[in-house]
This record gives C-alpha cells, structure tokens and sequence, in this order.
C-alpha cells in the first residue's frame, strides 16, 4: 500500500487482530482498494475516519444455555457486532455454524457497512450469531437455541436500533423463533428482525432476493459489453437459499445452470438444471435437509463428485453461493484456463485475495460480494419499510424495486470506478469501484456526525 495514511492503518489493524484471519482478509481487501479515494480526501486522517471505520461502535458476547430432547445442558456462544451506525440503525444477519468466531462476524459486519451504503437505503452495518449448528437438531431443539439465544439479544436491538435478519443456517424457521421470543419479552410488535414469514410481517421476495439481485447485478455486467444470458453455461456453487435462487433467475434468463454444491462435494448434470429439477432441490435442502448427493440418484444425467469444488467444470460464468475462502488462487486459474469470463460472488467473500487478483489482472467481468449479494439486504430494508407503513406490497412490486436497486449499484459501481480512472478499455475494476462508493458515503456521514 503506497499511501501513508492507508499503510500505517493497515499496520496497527494487522498488531491489534493478529488472531483474526478472515477480519485482517477483509480489511486488506478494502484497504488496498481504497487509496485512490484516500489520495483525494485529506479530511480522512484528521477526522480519524479509517481508524474508526475499523473498530466495531460495539461487541457483545454472552452465554446461550439451551437443553436437547434428551434433557442434556449445552452452552453455546452468541455474538453481535454493531460495527457502524453512520448512515442508519445496524443491519446484518445472523450466522449459526461451528464456524463462527469474532474473527468471522467482525469480517461479515465491516463488508456490511459497505454494502449497505450500496443500497442507498439508510441502514448501518452489523453481523451477529452463535457457534450452534442446526444439522441434526430437531425442531424443538432449534426453537429451545433460538428462544434462549433471543432472551439475551433482545437488549440490544430494536426496530430503530438494530435489526438482525437470518444467514447461513439462520432461514425462516429460525427466523420465527427469535421472532416470537422479541415479541414475548418486549411484549411489542415491531420490524425488529427481516425475513420474517409471509403471514407475521414478512416480505415477498425476500426468501429470492439475494439470488435473484446477484443475477440482476451480473445481467448488467454483461450488458455493458452487449451481451446476455442466453445459453451461456454457468457454475453455482453452494445449494442453500442463495444458490437456489441464483440458479433459477439464471434458469429464467436462459443460462445453462450445470452445477450446484454442498460442503461435500458437487453434482454436475450435463443436461442442465431445470425448474422442476430446481424444485426439487428445494425440497430436498429446505424441507427434508438431504445432501445434494441424493440429486445424482434422482436425476440420471447428473454425476456427483464426492469432496471437489465446482470450480473445475468448463464455464462462462460462475457464482460461488456457499461461503467465504471457498474459491482460492489454484481454482481462480483453473476457471481462467477453461475460459470463465465473468465472476459474481453471490457468498460473503467467496473468492481469497489471491484469487481475485488473478480475476483482475486477467481482466473478467469481476463482482465482488458486497455489490452483487446486496439484494437481500436491500429487500430487508423494503421490508423494514413495509413493517413501518403497515402495509405489504406485491411481489411484482418488491421485485421491480430490487431489480432497480441492482441497477442503481451497478451503475454507482461503474461510474465510481470510471471516475477514479480504473477502467481501461471495456475492463471495468468494479471490486474498487464497491469499496470507493461504500466508503465515501459513509465516510461523509462520520465526518459530519463528529467525534463519535
Ligand atoms: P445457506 O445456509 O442457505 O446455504 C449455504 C450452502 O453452502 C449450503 O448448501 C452449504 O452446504 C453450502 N456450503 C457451506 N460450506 C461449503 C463449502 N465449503 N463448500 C461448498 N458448499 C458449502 O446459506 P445462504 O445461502 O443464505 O448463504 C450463503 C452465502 O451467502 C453466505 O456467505 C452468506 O453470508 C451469503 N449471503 C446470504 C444472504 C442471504 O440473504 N441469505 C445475503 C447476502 C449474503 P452444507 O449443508 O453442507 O453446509
């Protein structure tokens, strides 16, 4: 990193969360990014804005006891990072997985605050969860976590204070008991989680929303070089809420959907994915909670590969949907040898550094996260908008919003990378263009909030 201000952040951040891999990735990402934005704003460093913008307004962490069906104590760890309230009250979801640790929420919140700047709704960043993992635990067991969870996280939020919604593991079963539990102990009936079901406040859309914005997002990549969907081959990884709708926007727009994953192993179907095919993995992943290796035994033109990544599949374009490192320098190059063309992260952090500089340095189409899988964020806060009217709008409606949502941070991506001069010809460094336009904003908005 060239500039001096950039570098000496990058050098205190790096001493004082030596231990947190996944932050630091995250940080160095946004931070080499940045400096042509830092170049041209002197106000930075005197209002200590990236030293702020580094350390969380807050962290909680406290003890979640619950019992299983066979009246066994557990004691699991619960978290939530309110990272930045500049531009609006803390929004994230929540994560439960074996997984997760400071180091991985404080990375998910410091991506969100950028993202949601991206938005252009005003909502802050935050991220939240618990080391629980749902697979292979009974229903009651999951809404025994989740009221247990709630009764210590009710403190901190509020409808105008900090609005959780769900992430991997964290759907709207999930959703429903943490829901209830608020709503038993505050004895109010408010806006205070999204994704909630459709019949208690929940909006249409929001379950497709993060797949189908990442589509939109790509859609418009590829419009930008006059081109479009229509019989392109296209990997997905991952087989949860994300990949679904990813693939069947993608189905909808005329690609060729050939892969999808699960952390063990991917099928690949020659014939491609159909809709009635797509249905029926969400049964299976949503109701039954199979693994996607069960797709190989029910359709016979698909072959599954136990432990591979979906990665070495011939493509045009790939979306990785399951999880953050999930796509390394190696799998960057075997996607560039095999012609990929375009990349648009529909996961937090799927693609390492190295891999994302192999992407740029080759030139592809390349989305990072925090634009393309804004989507869901973005209906979050159409249903948070929803909540506080009253009222329930169409799914055509809440699809035309999102859809121009997607358009507007393609396009605030574009322009921002146009204006710092990091284009060249038809290649456009959208990875910069995201962190230049989320950072401003919210910059802006610290500066003119004060000390604080
Ligand atoms: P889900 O829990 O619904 O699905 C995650 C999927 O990824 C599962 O199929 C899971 O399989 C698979 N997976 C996990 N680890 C791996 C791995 N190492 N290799 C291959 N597959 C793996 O989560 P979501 O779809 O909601 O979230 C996916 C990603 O998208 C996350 O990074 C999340 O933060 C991000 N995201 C989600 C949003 C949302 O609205 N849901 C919004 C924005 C971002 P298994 O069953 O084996 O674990």
């Amino acid at each position: 990193m060239k500039n001096a201000y950039v570098n000496r952040i990058w050098e205190e951040v790096k001493a004082k969360n030596a231990n947190e891999p996944e932050f630091l990735q995250a940080v160095e990402e946004v931070l080499t990014t940045l400096e042509p934005a830092v170049d041209k704003m002197p106000e930075l460093e005197p209002n200590a804005i990236l030293e702020r913008m580094v350390e969380p307004e807050r962290v909680i962490m406290f003890r979640v006891p619950w019992m299983d069906d066979a009246g066994n104590y557990h004691v699991n760890r619960g978290f939530r990072v309110q990272f930045n309230s500049a531009i609006g009250p803390y929004k994230g979801g929540l994560r439960f997985s074996k997984e997760v640790n400071l180091s991985v929420l404080k990375f998910l919140g410091f991506e969100q605050v950028l993202k949601n700047s991206l938005t252009t709704l005003p909502m802050g960043g935050g991220k939240g969860g618990s080391d629980f993992d749902p697979h292979g635990k009974s229903d009651k067991e999951v809404m025994r976590f989740c009221q247990s969870f709630m009764t210590e996280l009710y403190r901190h939020i509020g409808a105008d204070v900090d609005v959780p919604a769900g992430d991997k593991n964290v759907g709207g079963r999930e959703i429903g008991y943490l829901f209830g539990q608020y709503k038993r102990i505050r004895d109010e009936y408010t806006g205070v989680l999204t994704g909630k079901g459709l019949t208690f406040g929940g909006s249409l859309i929001r379950t497709e929303a993060t797949g189908y914005g990442l589509i939109y997002f790509a859609r418009e990549m590829l419009k930008v070089k006059g081109q479009d969907f229509k019989g392109k081959t296209c990997v997905v990884s991952g087989s949860g809420n994300v990949a679904q709708y990813a693939a069947e926007k993608l189905i909808q727009l005329g690609a060729k959907v050939v892969t999808l994953s699960d952390s063990s192993g991917y099928i690949y179907d020659a014939d491609g994915i159909t809709q009635e095919k797509l249905d029926w993995v969400k049964e299976l992943k949503c109701v039954k909670r199979g693994r996607i290796s069960e797709y190989a035994k029910q359709f016979p033109s698909a072959k599954y590969f136990e432990g591979k990544k979906v990665w070495e599949v011939k493509c045009d374009c790939a979306f990785p949907c399951a999880t953050q490192n999930e796509l390394l320098e190696a799998d960057a190059e075997m996607l560039l040898k095999n012609g990929c063309k375009l990349v648009a992260e529909g996961a937090n952090m799927p693609s390492d550094n190295a891999a994302v500089a192999k992407f740029q340095a080759a030139k592809i189409m390349y989305a990072p996260g925090k634009a393309s899988n804004a989507g869901g964020v973005a209906t979050s806060g159409l249903e948070m908008s929803q909540n506080s009217e009253r009222l329930s709008w169409s799914a055509a409606e809440v699809d035309a919003k999102l859809d121009s949502i997607m358009c507007n941070i393609h396009d605030n991506c574009l322009n921002t990378a146009k204006r710092f001069g990091l284009t060249d010809g038809e290649y456009i460094n959208y990875q910069a263009g995201a962190n230049i336009a989320g950072f401003v904003k919210v910059a802006e908005a610290m500066i003119a909030q004060g000390l604080v």
